[in-house]
């Protein structure tokens, strides 16, 4: 297969381009590109579809947002989806036609559904619809990865009918008005004049085949409601509001079509000891005054549920920050590198109340300079109010 062009260079806009300007470059390449206008010509077949496919991920803000910072692929082998990895078939590409040419009358009538470079014998393949999921995960989810199971409520085929919607026993019949193809010709203006186009067949709706005894558990629709348990891996070092997804986990296509999908996208549950920041987690220390002067170690928690022993030097002040390297978070696998850092902010605690003790050894310290801190700057602000006001 030939090497994906970039999404961007395909429809020939810049990264910034606006959603119309993107799609009226689509436009501009379905026109010259559909199978109705090159008849045989697998090249631009192949460009009507590579156009449709960089359309569907770019118009949509989401995908867009997920291929500007994944690109095709997700992280190898971290369960991301990636774009395209089926390809899309012309039904997909066609049914993205309503979005885009809808409202412009029947100038482009004659784009009707079906059709394609294979002579037309193409039936109406149904898609299950995709799945929402969100995953709250710990901090230590994060840190380390993790695996979920749900039990997911979805459609899942029919057992008694395998999926064909017939009675057991008995089979789907060819549609006698499209003998099969799913579609039937009409002669429709459009604009490039007459053009002889394959529509929906109105009796099997472009299935090809009718159901006269219909399956009695799902009427006909070849999905039943039903549970299954699905896995989903979550990498190390993801955030609140990524989406992974699970191509083909979602709802079962009627009558044996393709499955939706299932998109996982991540919650982050607070926690109460750390504050995130992308790699990095923020610790905030509550330094006891006689350890800020006089020096001495700190207990630091980290993320993996063990302690780091921190060195405090005499004279430690408020507002500062230490890095303790590489005790952050890992990188989303495959996309950026390294290992975040765990900062601790440091505060110093002045107690609240005393015993008589602490308030005598607290009051012999008053008056000294060298407990006095440096207000330079207050004090020249109140000599400047002082000759303000005389
Ligand atoms: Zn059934
Ligand atoms: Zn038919």
């Amino acid at each position: 297969m030939a090497e994906k062009r970039d999404y961007y260079e395909v429809l020939g806009v810049d990264k910034n381009a606006s959603e119309d300007e993107i799609k009226k470059a689509y436009r501009k390449l379905a026109i010259k590109y559909h199978p109705d206008r090159n008849p045989d010509n697998k090249e631009a077949e192949e460009k009507f579809k590579e156009a449709a496919e960089a359309y569907e991920v770019l118009h949509d803000a989401q995908k867009r947002k997920q291929y500007d910072q994944f690109g095709f692929n997700g992280p190898q082998g971290s369960g991301f989806g990636g774009f395209g990895a089926g390809g899309m078939n012309m039904d997909d590409i066609f049914s993205m036609f309503g979005d885009i040419f809808g409202g412009h009358g029947d100038g482009f009538g004659g784009f009707g559904g079906f059709g394609g470079g294979d002579g037309g014998s193409r039936q109406r393949v149904y898609r299950g619809s995709d799945l929402r999921l969100k995953v709250k995960l710990s901090l230590q989810d994060v840190a380390s990865g993790v695996t979920k199971k749900f039990k997911v409520r979805k459609d899942i085929v029919c057992d008694d009918c395998h999926g064909t919607g017939a009675e057991p026993g008995h089979i789907p019949e060819t549609c006698p008005t499209c003998h099969g193809a799913g579609m039937v010709n009409r002669t429709v203006r459009s604009m490039f004049g007459m053009m002889t186009t394959q529509s929906e067949c109105p009796t099997c709706h472009g299935e090809g085949t009718i159901i006269k005894n219909k399956c009695h558990k799902c009427g006909g629709t070849g999905t039943v409601k039903g549970e299954e348990v699905v896995e989903v891996k979550i990498p190390a070092g993801v955030e609140e509001g990524m989406v992974i997804n699970m191509s083909g986990k979602g709802n079962a296509g009627p009558r044996n079509g393709v499955n939706g999908d299932i998109q996982v996208i991540v919650e982050e549950e607070p926690n109460d000891t750390f504050v995130r920041d992308h790699q990095d987690v923020i610790y905030n220390l509550l330094l006891d005054f006689p350890t800020a002067t006089l020096g001495g170690d700190a207990i630091i928690p980290t993320i993996d549920g063990k302690r780091v022993r921190m060195k405090i030097e005499p004279g430690t002040q408020p507002g500062k920050s230490v890095r303790l390297r590489g005790k952050g978070l890992p990188a989303v696998q495959g996309y950026g590198s390294g290992m975040g850092d765990l900062i601790v902010n440091i505060s110093v605690y002045v107690p609240k109340t005393l015993s008589s003790d602490e308030r005598k050894a607290v009051e012999s310290l008053k008056g000294s300079d060298n407990f006095m801190g440096d207000s330079t700057t207050k004090k020249h602000i109140f000599e400047r109010f002082r000759n303000f006001f005389h």
